[in-house]
């Protein structure tokens, strides 16, 4: 059978492949030099160095997709750490402790070479307390004669050591068979159990936006539910708050509240933190500092949430500081940098004076429905029919490529699939996407569109 051209299982695979939902995540972590990013390349299937022998290399970057047998995950790579910031131990504590708290499996990799150290048991106390799926790599393990360097690493009682060369790709690929056996298929975090339980809010935003005024802010005002929720306790840096009469659960708020570790000079646990919440969430809250220029850390993280997929409110903070000139101004900043954004609802508040506190649970309700809209196949291509008759896309090479059908293949957030019968180009994808948005209201979400083309 077949579809105006197009193979019905091409269809199918189509909207399966763009269908899912978000991804679960792994977590690699490990000491300094035992090869974590070395792996993580190998796992995401790139040529290209993210490792670089330089120690305390800072990267912004965290989170990368990767396919492993047809299954499609996130991995976190906790490579990047910062020299002089933390001592050793507390570094390597500190990335495992964020990076394990939003995976829902981790590999731990271990330089066979070397043997474990004290800071690799260390990691494997937190590995225990946490609870999660664990598999152990040995790394550095090149050829046969290695093996048996691996082979003492049952000694940390995680079960069999995975000898791997994650330089020469030796032994991944079983280990990656041994990562999807203990990999959950959705992020149980936010899928699993919490489902039907209390949505999922990251409060995130660069050093002094005001996040932990502004967490104080709710949680004095309104009543702090006593956290008793099966499933929730072993989790004791989530919190939950009731806000506009509903139970809310803000996540990584111990991040917030303990001003963690450090305030300068981390960039990197910044971004790994950060990335770790919008993990866990369902819709980020960016804090903004509005009484400064909007910043390259404010972008980074309002495109760490677009890319991770969640429903996001940009909250402009310290309003009680602005004057009509820095007002104009931030109009104007706004509208340059956050010119992608603009989809997110937002609000200006002051956690100070709590003026506007009442608007964020709206926001939030009104971006987590967006996040979740499902169109009707009828009437996406009603839509559709109609646009692409009334604004048909530009002929090229005498030819005119024309949408023939679409479909919602999933939600949280909104991805769909178009049929085409030739490219599209960018400039009319972007059209496509302005159009379903006014039409749908797609407030508060990113959407995502994939393009097939019939052969
Ligand atoms: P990270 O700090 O844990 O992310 O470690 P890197 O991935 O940056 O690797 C540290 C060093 O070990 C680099 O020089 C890598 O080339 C090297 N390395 C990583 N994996 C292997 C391996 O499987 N075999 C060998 N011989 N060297 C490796
Ligand atoms: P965090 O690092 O994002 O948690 O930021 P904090 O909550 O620690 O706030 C940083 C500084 O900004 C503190 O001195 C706060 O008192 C101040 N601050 C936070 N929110 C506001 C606000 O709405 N108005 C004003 N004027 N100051 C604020």
């Amino acid at each position: 059978a077949a579809v105006e051209g197009f193979d019905i299982e091409d269809v199918e695979g189509a909207i399966e492949a763009a269908g899912h939902g978000p991804l679960p995540v792994l977590a690699v972590v490990g000491r300094p030099n035992v090869g974590k990013s070395t792996l993580v390349n190998r796992i995401i299937g790139r040529r290209e160095a993210v490792v670089e022998d330089k120690p305390g290399v800072t990267r912004d970057r965290v989170t990368y997709e990767a396919e492993w047998s047809g299954r499609r995950f996130k991995v976190v790579d906790t490579g990047g750490w910062e020299q002089d910031v933390l001592g050793i131990d507390a570094s390597v504590a500190a990335q495992a402790e964020y990076a394990i708290e939003a995976a829902d499996a981790v590999v731990f990799v271990v330089d066979a070479k070397v043997g474990a150290t004290d800071t690799d048991e260390a990691v494997v106390r937190l590995l225990r307390k946490a609870g999660k799926p664990v598999v152990l790599a040995a790394n550095k393990v090149d050829g046969q004669s290695g093996e048996s360097d691996a082979a003492y690493l049952w000694g940390l009682g995680l079960g069999e050591p995975h000898p791997v060369s994650a330089l020469h790709g030796r032994g991944t690929g079983d280990m990656l068979d041994a990562v999807l056996e203990v990999l959950p298929d959705a992020p149980e975090q936010t899928f699993g159990s919490a489902v039907g339980g209390p949505r999922r809010i990251a409060l995130i935003g660069r050093p002094n936006v005001g996040k932990s005024s502004l967490l104080n802010k709710v949680a004095n005002e309104e009543r702090v539910v006593v956290n008793e929720m099966a499933g929730t306790t072993r989790d004791p840096v989530d919190e939950l708050i009731e806000l506009g009469g509903v139970t809310w659960k803000f996540v990584d708020t111990a991040g917030i509240r303990k001003r963690v570790h450090l305030q300068q000079g981390a960039d990197y646990y910044a971004s790994l933190r950060t990335a770790a919440a919008v993990e866990k969430a369902e819709v980020a809250v960016i804090l903004i500092d509005a009484s400064e220029s909007i910043s390259v850390q404010d972008q980074r993280i309002v495109t760490m949430a677009v890319e991770a997929g969640r429903a996001m409110v940009i909250a402009y903070n310290k309003w009680d500081t602005l004057d009509e000139e820095r007002r104009y101004y931030l109009e104007r900043e706004i509208e340059t940098e956050f010119g992608q954004v603009a989809w997110a609802p937002r609000v200006n508040v002051s956690a100070l004076t709590g003026r506007h506190m009442e608007k964020l649970v709206p926001a939030i309700e009104t971006a987590l429905a967006g996040w979740e809209t499902r169109v009707p196949t009828g009437r996406l291509n009603a839509f559709l029919g109609e646009l692409v008759a009334a604004h048909p896309h530009p002929i090229r090479g005498g030819k005119q490529p024309r949408i023939l059908f679409g479909t919602q293949a999933g939600t949280k957030p909104p991805r769909f699939v178009l049929f085409a019968s030739g490219f599209i180009e960018a400039g009319y994808r972007r059209f496509i996407e302005r159009r379903l948005r006014e039409e749908f209201s797609f407030e508060g979400t990113p959407i995502h569109i994939s393009v097939r083309v019939r052969e």
